[in-house]
């Protein structure tokens, strides 16, 4: 399978990452894509560059006021006197009817919707480049590849059309799929990452032509908490094309797989003609994040299920860890999804 890769991901390498009020070391580190991309050219997969897009398949999901946020702010907010080294907001507009604000900070708080989710100076360069990844993956599946990897960072699914969040500020998964519509009918996407996938949920959120399946563990007890619950079906047009399965958290692999089962017969009912994976490897048994209890067979017999949908498929990476097994979870996943298409 044809890995699309940037070297550019490196230039975002967050330093702040709250957990309980706690500033930890940031858990989306560069080094996770080097794991990743040495496991899978070690497996045998082979690495394509992106090809050169811009900002115009971000602009098809993104706002412009946020690309000019995102864009500009790492540079304006170091002129601030006495400002952090990244960009972390002290102040959210919250649930009420509000304003956009011009001042730095208001607008960092408008678009930044936690403290998981630093800008410093390099992570537009990646976030653009990360764009170009995904794009160019879904363009070798236009081109007539039956499937490419976008090994995406930062990742990206938590991201809103206008609102970071989550290590994710421009949404690749969204973005891949936005660039399969423009000559597919019908696209669906399958979100198997720990998280809810809450940003492409909301960008999708009132929309018939894109189904939105998001796997993950309950936001009862888990990040994100104010969505991924099993009532969230989409709005207007999009009532019934979003479609959420939390697992109690913990949960081992077999229920995972169920839960893949479902998502599979609910994307042959929308009868799609091409797939977005957002590929989360943090369901991992062994991931830092400890949400469920995926095992490396876990992840070979989801793939399995996800090749036999037949589908020209874009596999886009989300989150997934520094652990052991990450590099051996990822070969796991392209494995069981070559031997599903087989
Ligand atoms: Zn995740």
């Amino acid at each position: 399978m044809k890995i699309v890769f940037s070297n550019k991901h490196a230039a975002h390498d967050p330093q702040t990452f709250f957990v309980r009020g706690v500033n930890r070391p940031a858990a989306e580190q560069p080094e996770r894509a080097e794991r990743l991309l040495g496991a899978a050219t070690e497996a045998g997969h082979k690495v394509v560059a992106p090809r050169s897009h811009g900002r115009g398949p971000a602009a098809a999901i993104h706002t412009p006021e946020y690309l000019d946020f995102l864009s500009t702010i790492a540079r304006d907010w170091a002129q601030l006197p006495g400002a952090s080294a990244e960009v972390m907001p002290n102040v959210h507009p919250a649930r009420y009817p509000a304003s956009y604000p011009k001042a730095l900070a208001g607008r960092a708080g408008w678009h930044q919707v936690d403290l998981a989710c630093p800008i410093g100076p390099g992570t537009w360069d990646a976030a653009l480049a990360a764009s170009e990844v995904a794009t160019t993956a879904a363009e070798l599946v236009l081109e007539g590849a039956r499937e490419a990897y976008a090994l995406c960072r930062p990742p990206g699914h938590h991201a809103y059309a206008d609102m970071a969040g989550g290590f994710c500020y421009l949404n690749n998964t969204a973005i891949a799929a936005q660039r399969l519509r423009d000559e597919h009918q019908r696209v669906a996407i399958l979100d198997v990452d720990v998280h809810h996938g809450n940003g492409t949920q909301g960008i999708f959120w009132e929309r018939a032509d894109v189904l939105t399946i998001s796997i993950h563990a309950d936001p009862a007890n888990y990040y994100p908490y104010f969505w991924g619950h099993a009532h969230e079906t989409g709005a207007g047009a999009g009532t019934g094309f979003n479609l959420n399965l939390p697992q109690p958290m913990g949960s081992p692999d077999e229920p995972w797989l169920a839960a893949g089962d479902a998502a599979a017969a609910r994307i042959r009912q929308f009868a799609p003609t091409a797939l977005v994976v957002a590929l989360g490897l943090d369901a991992s048994e062994t991931d830092p994040l400890q949400g469920l209890k995926v095992t490396g067979a876990g992840f070979h017999a989801m793939a399995a299920r996800v090749a036999a949908l037949g589908l020209p498929t874009v596999l886009v990476q989300e989150g997934g860890y520094l652990s052991d097994d990450l590099g051996h979870n990822l070969v796991q996943f392209l494995a069981g999804f070559e031997q599903g298409r087989a």
